[in-house]
C-alpha cells in the first residue's frame, strides 16, 4: 500500500483481518469500483425513488429475482421484510408499526435459527411489531412442528443461513418453503454472508436478504431481493419504521456498484490467492510443536477455505486463546477467528487479506509460537476471564 494509512492518523491499531467479514473489524475491502462510485455521488443531489429502481433492476438481474432495494444492512432487512409481509401497501399500517393491531403478526423461526451476528435474528423481527413463533428445539426441527405453527396469524416465516445456526438436525429450505408455501405463508432468507445470490431464491424463498458489506465489497448496505409485491411492501416501511434504517445515495450507488463488479469478478483467481495463502499458513505450522493445521471448508458451502488451527497446550505452552490474544497484540496485530476458541482452536480467514499481509500472519505466527515454546510455563489464562471480556470493555467505554 503506497497510500498513507488514514489508521494511523487517527491513532487506530493497524490491524491485519484474518477473522472474516466482521461489522467489529470493518466488515470487509470495499471494491475500488464502489469506493470510486461511492465518492463520485456524495456531492451530487439525485432522486432516491429513480436510484431505488436503478438497484432494484440490478439486484434482480444478480439475484434472479423480480425485484430488490438496498437498505442499511441486512438487519434493517429482516424487519423491513416482516413489516411488509404483515401490512402489505397499507400505508396506515405502515404508519402505526409497531403497533399490529388488526393484523396478522405472528413470525415462524426455528429455534436453531434463534442466532446472534452480534445482535439476535429475533430481536430484528420483533422490531417490526411481529411476534416470534419459535418451531422446534435448540437442535430439531420436525415438518409436524412447523405445520402446527402456522396459523391465521402467521404473516411470515424467516429462514436464516448461516454458520452461527444449528447445521444438522432443522427443516432444509425446500422443505421449509413447502410447507409454508402450501399455507399461503411467505418465507424470508437472511443470507447476509452468503456468496449465493440465486439458490434460495431459486429453492422458493419469497425474499432473501444480503449484505452489502460482506462477501460483495459494497459499502454498509443491506439488500433486499425477490417477489415484487413483498419486496414493494419492504420498501414502502422507509415511510415508517424503515426510517431509522435509513440508507443514503452512498450506499446505494455503492452497492450497485458492488454487485455489478460481483459480475465480472475474477472469482477463480481470488480463490487461487486465498489457497496460495492457507498453504502458507500451512506449510509454517506443520511440525511445530502442539500446533495443527486443518484446512477446511466453508460449513455453509460457500467457495471459501479456512484454516483450522488447533492447539495443544501442553506441547506449545499455549492455549488456542492466548495464542489468539498474543497475535492481536503488538505492533502488527493480528485479529483470528475465534468464535470457538474453548475447544482449543481458531481459524485463519483468507478472504480480507491486501496483498502480502498473509506473510505479516506466518511471520507472527512463528513469533508467538517460539516466543511460547521457550516459556517454562504454559500460558494458560483462565477462559471465564476472557469470555466477559467484550462486554466489560462496553460497560467502560468511550474509556
Ligand atoms: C451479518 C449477518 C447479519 C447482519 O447483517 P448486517 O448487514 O451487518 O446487518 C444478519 N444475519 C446473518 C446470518 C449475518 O451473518
Amino acid at each position: 500500500m503506497t497510500q498513507k494509512d488514514i489508521r494511523q492518523e487517527l491513532g487506530l491499531r493497524p490491524i491485519i483481518n484474518v477473522s472474516g467479514t466482521m461489522t467489529s473489524l470493518g466488515a470487509s475491502i470495499v471494491v475500488p469500483e464502489a469506493v470510486a462510485a461511492v465518492s463520485a455521488i456524495l456531492p451530487q443531489f439525485v432522486e432516491i425513488g429513480d436510484l431505488q429502481r436503478k438497484a432494484s433492476r440490478i439486484i434482480a438481474r444478480l439475484c434472479g429475482t423480480e425485484a430488490g432495494f438496498v437498505t442499511a444492512s441486512c438487519s434493517a432487512g429482516i424487519s423491513l421484510a416482516v413489516a411488509g409481509a404483515m401490512t402489505g401497501c397499507d400505508l396506515a399500517a405502515i404508519e402505526r408499526l409497531p403497533d399490529t393491531t388488526g393484523l396478522k403478526n405472528e413470525v415462524l423461526l426455528m429455534t436453531g435459527h434463534m442466532v446472534s451476528y452480534g445482535a439476535p435474528v429475533e430481536q430484528g423481527i420483533r422490531l417490526s411489531g411481529a411476534k416470534v413463533v419459535p418451531v422446534g428445539q435448540a437442535t430439531s426441527a420436525n415438518r409436524y412442528q412447523l405445520e402446527g405453527a402456522i396459523n391465521e396469524r402467521t404473516a411470515a416465516a424467516v429462514f436464516v443461513v448461516s454458520h452461527h445456526t444449528v447445521q444438522y438436525g432443522l427443516i432444509p429450505l425446500k422443505e421449509f418453503v413447502e410447507v409454508c408455501h402450501a399455507r399461503g405463508v411467505p418465507v424470508i432468507v437472511d443470507a447476509a454472508s452468503e456468496y449465493d445470490l440465486k439458490g434460495f431464491l431459486e429453492t422458493g424463498a419469497d425474499i432473501a436478504l444480503y449484505s452489502s458489506h460482506k462477501f460483495l465489497g459494497g459499502p454498509t448496505g443491506g439488500i433486499v431481493a425477490g417477489r415484487k409485491d413483498l419486496v414493494r411492501a419492504a420498501y414502502m416501511q422507509n415511510s415508517g419504521i424503515g426510517r431509522g434504517m435509513k440508507v443514503g445515495k452512498e450506499g446505494m450507488v455503492g452497492t450497485i456498484a458492488a454487485l455489478e463488479a460481483w459480475e465480472t469478478r475474477d472469482h477463480a483467481g481470488i480463490r487461487e490467492r486465498e489457497t496460495r495463502s492457507l498453504e502458507l499458513w500451512e506449510q509454517t505450522l506443520s511440525g511445530r510443536p502442539g500446533v495443527t493445521p486443518i484446512r477446511e471448508p466453508d460449513p455453509t458451502n460457500n467457495p471459501l477455505d479456512r484454516l483450522k488451527v488447533a492447539v495443544e497446550p501442553k506441547e506449545a505452552h499455549i492455549t488456542a486463546w492466548d495464542l489468539a490474544d498474543a497475535l492481536a497484540s503488538g505492533r502488527t496485530p493480528i485479529i483470528v477467528r475465534d468464535h470457538e476458541v474453548e475447544h482449543g482452536y481458531f481459524y485463519l480467514d483468507p478472504c480480507n487479506l491486501h496483498p502480502g499481509q498473509e506473510k505479516v500472519v506466518a511471520e507472527r505466527l512463528v513469533e508467538e509460537l517460539e516466543k511460547a515454546r521457550q516459556s517454562n510455563e504454559i500460558i494458560a489464562t483462565p477462559l471465564e476471564r476472557r469470555r466477559n471480556r467484550s462486554s466489560e470493555a462496553l460497560m467502560r467505554w468511550p474509556d
